[in-house]
């Protein structure tokens, strides 16, 4: 058989067991894919033994994130056309850094950017950035924002570095997302000097705390926490802080795609007057890794961060992808994110959304009414759930992952040990909530059996 049948067997056989075997690999799936381990070979090997090896030690020990029922972190699934369309663009082999590189890979993020822009009502002239994932997303829009607040201040950072620049104020929410201060300190602002501002119990910036803003400032909000899926208030907060030299920033990983949502829209409502934005493809778009997206509503502060010029390189006319990001070469990520878009349209995605959310509050419902507490106000697709003391809900936990029909990880939130739920899949259908909200309250009866204790919360 010839490699690429063998892999499309291959590949076929895990999409169709991926709903049925356990989520997480198995001890011995584990213990397997350690026979990978060898000294670098000194002979070659034909590449369908390579493949077959991949397959017979890797495949079992993968997380079955297609399946439907992994609400670990906040991970998407991999939509078909999506996932189908990265693999041709992978046998394309295409460099999507420059246009002459590669003009489908270019015309495919230019039709993307604008339904993109379309669908969370952005304005047309925004930069559409294609990225590795959100933390780069967010990366590169305090790059932007850097040079345009320095610039204001008749400092050019690009040139002279951040010695003896105009200070900047930096202010993030007391529950801003750790990628974020990773991307703080990446750009030079220092993690350690950014004013927390205090957050409510679902973790949105209290807006009345927000201390006045004078000078250059950055100003960095939040669409969709990490746990509790909660929302900043954007609309209310860029329209009262002082506009003159604040470059506000919002981290909408996940959140933003709530968006999409007729009924959801409402908590991202001011997001154009927003200066930037980053997101995930790979999270809520069930985009196959690794994909992130970032929005500069100013075109020529993007360009003008993160152009590079050499003599080889094209003038910037037509779309220059290179010119956008912090990559020069880099995969054509506009292809799956154009499939994703094309085989939902505005419907599909919709649904996909709605459908999670609707999922994300029947786990809250049947929680509840078997007498565990839900900490968070379930507005998306995230639950966290108390099973009781911290030791008790770190048992369920443990018990739920490896007994394998799904798989959820702890988390903290405000104080107290949760369990989190992330519907994120477009994959997980009513019998996968069904069978999980089952296979949870199981683990969590064993759990207080076993500890001697009783529901109460
Ligand atoms: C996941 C997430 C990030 C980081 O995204 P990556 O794609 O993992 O880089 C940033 N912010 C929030 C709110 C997230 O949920």
């Amino acid at each position: 058989m010839n490699i690429i049948d063998s892999f499309s067997e291959r590949a076929r056989t895990y999409i169709s067991e991926s709903k049925n075997n356990p989520v997480y690999p198995t001890q011995a799936s584990l213990k397997m894919m350690k026979d990978l381990i060898e000294p670098l070979p000194e002979n070659p090997m034909d590449a369908s033994e390579v493949l077959s090896l991949l397959d017979a030690k890797g495949s079992p020990a993968t997380l079955k994130s297609t399946g439907g029922r992994y609400f670990g972190f906040v991970t998407g699934g991999s939509l078909p056309a999506a996932m189908m369309a990265k693999l041709m663009a992978t046998v394309w082999d295409q460099n999507a850094g420059l246009y002459v590189m590669s003009p489908i890979a270019a015309l495919l993020e230019e039709i993307s950017s604008e339904w993109l822009l379309n669908i969370f009502g952005l304005p047309a002239q925004t930069a559409v950035g294609f990225v590795t994932g959100a933390t780069m997303a967010n990366f590169t829009a305090l790059a932007a924002a850097r040079h345009a607040l320095l610039k204001k201040e008749g400092w050019d950072p690009e040139a002279r570095g951040l010695f003896n620049a105009p200070e900047i104020t930096v202010i993030t929410g007391n529950e801003v997302h750790v990628s974020l201060l990773k991307a703080l300190n990446m750009v030079g602002f220092g993690r350690e000097r950014i004013i927390r501002v205090q957050a409510d119990n679902e973790g949105r910036i209290i807006a009345e705390k927000i201390p006045e803003i004078k000078g250059p400032t950055l100003l960095c909000l939040q669409a969709g926490n990490v746990n509790s899926g909660a929302f900043d208030p954007i609309e209310e907060i860029c329209r009262s802080v002082n506009r003159e030299n604040t470059w506000i920033h919002v981290d909408g990983a996940f959140g933003l795609w709530a968006g999409v949502s007729e009924k959801l829209k409402y908590l991202i409502k001011g997001i154009e007057l927003a200066d930037s934005i980053g997101t995930d493809a790979h999270k809520w778009l069930n985009v196959p890794y690794d994909s992130g997206l970032v929005f500069v509503k100013d075109r020529q502060t993007l360009l003008t961060a993160l152009s590079s010029s050499a003599a080889y390189l094209p003038e910037i006319g037509q779309r220059e992808s290179l010119q956008l990001v912090p990559d020069m070469s880099r995969e054509a990520r506009g292809v799956p994110i154009w499939a994703a878009l094309k085989s939902l349209g505005r419907k599909g995605l919709q649904d996909m959304v709605e459908t999670n959310c609707r999922h994300a509050r029947q786990f809250a419902e049947g929680l509840q009414k078997a007498g565990f507490s839900i900490l968070n106000e379930v507005v998306i697709n995230q639950v966290l759930v108390s099973f009781g003391d911290s030791s008790t809900t770190l048992g369920v936990i443990k018990r739920i992952q490896e007994e394998g029909t799904c798989w959820c990880g702890g988390t903290n939130w405000q104080g107290k040990t949760a369990m989190r739920i992330s519907v994120s899949s477009w994959a997980t259908t009513d019998e996968d909530v069904n069978l999980s909200l089952a296979a949870m309250l199981s683990a969590a009866e064993k759990e207080i059996k076993n500890q001697g204790k009783s529901i109460q919360n």
